[in-house]
C-alpha cells in the first residue's frame, strides 16, 4: 500500500541524525526552552511511547503525558492547558483536535503521518464501506479524520478485541482497516465476520519469526513480547500480544528477567523505567543497518525531535502557530466524533 516516494522518504529519514545527536549542552539548552515556553504558552507536552526517549522524559518532567494514543486523547482533553503539543503522528493530533476542539493543538511537525493512516485514503475506503452496507465498519485510530468519520466504530490495539465480542454478540458482520495484520489477530482471537482493508505498519511489518527464533535459542529464558500489528507469523511465537500499554505491563509485572519485544524501540524508555532490572531486547527486522527499512524505529515518529518541539513553541510566540497547528474542518469532526465517542464510552465502562 506504501508507494514508491514514501519508501524513499523512510529510507532517507533513516539516514538523519536525531535527537540523540545533540551534545550534552545542547540538550539541555533545548530542554531549558521548551520549559519555559510550556509554562508561557499554558501549553502541555503529550507523548506516544514510541517518540524519541528524551521528549518522553521531557513531557513527563513537565506534568505532561507518555501513553498509547488512546490514553493521550483523553489526556488532552481533560488537562486543563489551553495548547496541547502532541508528539506523535497526525492521525494523533487529529484525535485531540476533535476531541477538544476549544483547544489549539499543535505537533512538532504536520508531516509526522503513519504507513496505515498513508494506505488507506478516503475515496478508496468509502468506496469500499459502499460496496458492503450490510457491514459495521469498524477503524483503528491509524486513520484520518475523514476515514473515522465514515466509520461506526474507532479502536486502538488496546480495546480492538473487546470491542469487536461485544458487536458480534450483536450479531454485527464487520468491515475491518486498515491493519491487515491486526484484523488477521482480532478474527482469529474473535471469529468475528471480518472483512480486512490491506493496510500495515511499515515498522511491525518488518519483524522476522526465523529472527526471534534464533534470539530465543541464544535467550531460552527470554518472554517474547509482540503487538500484533506485527504478522501472523511473529504473533504465533509470543508469550504475550498487546497494545504498548499492555506490552509496558508485561515487562512491569511478569516475574522473567529478560524480554525479546517486538515493537518500536522508542517503548524501551517507558518499559526500562518501570522495570529497571529486567533485560531487554529488540526482536529482529528484515536486514541491519543499511539494508534495515525500519530498524523497530517509525521514521514518522521520529520527527518529533527536541529542536521541533522547541521550534513549534517558538513559532507560536507571534500568537500564530505557522505550519504546525492542527484543524480539522468542524462539520467532519462532528462526525468523527461519534465513533470516537462510542469507544471512549465502552473503554469507559469495560476498564
Ligand atoms: S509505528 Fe507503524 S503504526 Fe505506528 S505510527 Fe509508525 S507507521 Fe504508523
Amino acid at each position: 500500500m506504501l508507494s514508491e516516494i514514501d519508501r524513499v522518504f523512510v529510507q532517507d529519514h533513516l539516514a538523519h541524525p536525531r535527537t540523540s545527536e545533540l551534545s550534552e549542552v545542547e540538550r539541555q539548552q533545548y530542554c531549558e526552552t521548551i520549559k519555559q515556553l510550556l509554562k508561557e504558552k499554558n501549553a502541555v507536552l503529550v507523548a506516544h511511547y514510541y517518540t524519541d526517549p528524551i521528549v518522553q522524559a521531557l513531557a513527563e518532567e513537565t506534568g505532561g503525558c507518555v501513553a498509547d494514543s488512546l490514553e493521550m486523547a483523553r489526556f488532552g482533553r481533560d488537562h486543563p492547558a489551553r495548547v496541547l503539543v502532541v508528539a506523535g503522528v497526525r492521525f494523533m493530533g487529529e484525535t485531540a483536535k476533535i476531541l477538544t476542539p476549544d483547544k489549539t493543538v499543535v505537533m512538532p511537525t504536520l508531516e509526522a503521518t503513519c504507513s496505515l493512516d498513508i494506505g488507506c485514503p478516503i475515496s478508496e475506503f468509502s468506496a469500499f464501506c459502499d460496496q458492503h452496507p450490510d457491514r459495521t465498519v469498524v477503524v483503528y485510530a491509524n486513520t484520518s479524520a475523514a476515514v473515522k468519520a465514515r466509520a461506526d466504530w474507532v479502536v486502538t490495539s488496546s480495546c480492538a478485541l473487546n470491542i469487536v465480542e461485544h458487536l458480534m454478540d450483536e450479531g454485527k458482520k464487520l468491515i475491518w482497516a486498515p491493519d491487515k495484520h491486526l484484523g488477521d489477530y482480532v478474527q482469529r482471537e474473535t471469529g468475528a465476520d471480518m472483512l480486512l482493508w490491506q493496510g500495515s505498519c511499515i515498522v511491525h511489518e518488518e519483524f522476522k519469526a526465523r529472527g526471534i527464533q534464533d534470539l530465543k535459542a541464544v535467550y531460552p529464558d527470554a518472554l517474547v513480547l509482540v503487538h500484533p500489528e506485527s504478522p501472523r507469523a511473529v504473533i504465533e511465537l509470543a508469550d504475550v500480544v498487546g497494545s504498548t500499554s499492555q506490552l509496558i505491563n508485561a515487562v512491569k509485572t511478569r516475574g522473567e528477567k529478560r524480554f525479546i519485544v517486538a515493537t518500536d524501540q522508542g517503548i524501551f524508555y517507558k518499559m526500562q523505567k518501570m522495570a529497571p532490572d529486567k533485560a531487554l531486547i529488540i526482536a529482529p527486522t528484515a536486514g541491519e543497518g543499511a539494508t534495515c527499512r525500519s530498524c523497530a524505529n517509525c521514521p514518522w515518529m521520529a520527527m518529533n525531535a527536541l529542536q521541533t518541539v522547541a521550534e513549534t513553541l517558538k513559532a507560536g510566540e507571534a500568537g500564530e502557530w505557522l505550519g504546525n497547528e492542527v484543524f480539522v474542518e468542524s462539520e467532519l469532526a462532528v462526525r468523527a466524533m461519534l465513533p470516537l465517542q462510542r469507544m471512549l464510552d465502552f473503554t469507559a465502562t469495560t476498564s
